[in-house]
């Protein structure tokens, strides 16, 4: 059975706020939200980049609150941005949670660091936990955050969520809408960039505005990588890609991962469950038509969205992988978007 690498979830966040998880141990298997060990191991789920997302502590803050029917679809208010001292202690402790699951789990979880860490997981069967941000609100402007999490395992850096900080501007949610919705980096963005580069940190450019994309393409030396989001061509919202971006991430060989939200794959963008596992290879094979099959991947933002009950929670990966195989993906394909792109990537970026 083919191990599968993810590009993000959103399962430190259920442990981290007792309300979103209904109080569930990783350790033991749940029936609430997608991702448990046990049914971790069930999925053959091999690892993935574990998100750190500093939820808003106002109800302006959280997008469920916030949607606006319109007559073609939807709008989010724009959440407002967190403070920066807010963030940093939400962020650590989240980390802590992170790094005492990896201890208690006696062997069975471990944060990786470095590529051949990761394949070695995969290989024995331990689950990888790549340590991501999902924006960069903890990082002060200095940068000397940036340095200190990196040296306890930071490897991937979302520069925004969809709100704004001192970096750059989170796209709102919006269908049908553009991903440009607003200005570029910031000059301290810029920076971010640059020591990013410079010290081995991917860049996660899922909810950054177009104009933010641009900047970033025009400055980085690495591979474009947005960890979980879709075609725009298929799915109108903010959060997917244009074929002009996908056509950046191509040139530079960077990846996209496909994100399972119902929201990103269906024509009409509903938050509906009950939507068929063809709407993500529908996205899967333009994906793969635009980027060739090296720069695809899974993103499934698990434990963080709305996912189709065909695939139900991460013991639906061997049944979507296996919808794939009929759908005329061979082995090698499989392999590849299962988890060896996400393994190149990361070895082009981190150093
Ligand atoms: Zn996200």
């Amino acid at each position: 059975m083919l191990p599968v690498f993810d590009g993000h979830n959103d399962t430190l966040l259920h442990l981290y706020l007792p309300e979103r998880g209904k109080g569930r141990s990783f350790f033991t298997r749940s029936e609430n939200g997608h991702i448990d060990l046990p049914r971790a191991r069930e999925g053959n789920f091999g690892g993935g980049f574990f998100a750190i997302f500093v939820p808003s502590p106002t109800e302006a803050g959280n997008p469920s609150k916030n949607v606006i029917e319109t007559a073609t679809g939807y709008e989010v208010r724009l959440s407002p941005p967190v403070e920066h001292a807010y963030a940093q202690e939400t962020a650590i402790a989240m980390m802590a949670l992170l790094f005492r699951l990896e201890k208690e789990s006696e062997g069975q979880l471990r944060v990786v660091r470095t590529v051949d860490e990761l394949a070695r997981c995969l290989r024995d069967g331990v689950l990888a936990a790549v340590l991501h941000f999902e924006g960069a609100e903890a990082i002060d402007t200095d940068l000397n955050a940036l340095e200190v999490f990196y040296q306890a395992g930071l490897r991937s850096l979302g520069i925004v969520w969809s709100r704004p900080n001192a970096f750059a501007h989170g796209v709102p949610f919006k269908f049908p809408h553009s991903p440009d919705t607003g200005p570029g980096l910031t000059d301290a963005g810029r920076e971010l960039v640059r020591a990013c580069n410079r010290i081995g940190i991917l860049l996660d450019l899922s909810h950054l505005n177009e104009q933010g994309f641009w900047d970033v393409a025009s400055l980085t030396e690495k591979p474009l990588v947005a960890t979980h989001s879709n075609a725009h061509g298929l799915t109108p919202t903010t959060r997917n890609l244009t074929d002009k971006q996908l056509d950046a991430i191509r040139e530079s060989e960077g990846m996209v991962g496909l994100n399972f939200s119902v929201t990103d794959v269906r024509d009409d963008g509903h938050r509906d469950r009950n939507t068929s596992a063809e709407f993500m290879v529908r996205h899967m094979d333009y994906l793969i038509d635009h980027l060739g099959v090296d720069c695809v991947g899974f993103g499934s933002d698990f434990d963080g969205t709305t996912i189709s009950n065909e695939i139900g929670d991460v013991t639906g990966l061997p049944k979507f992988i296996a919808v794939l195989r009929e759908h005329g993906y061979d082995e090698e394909t499989l392999r590849k978007i299962t988890h060896e792109n996400w393994l190149r990537v990361l070895r082009k970026t981190w150093r």
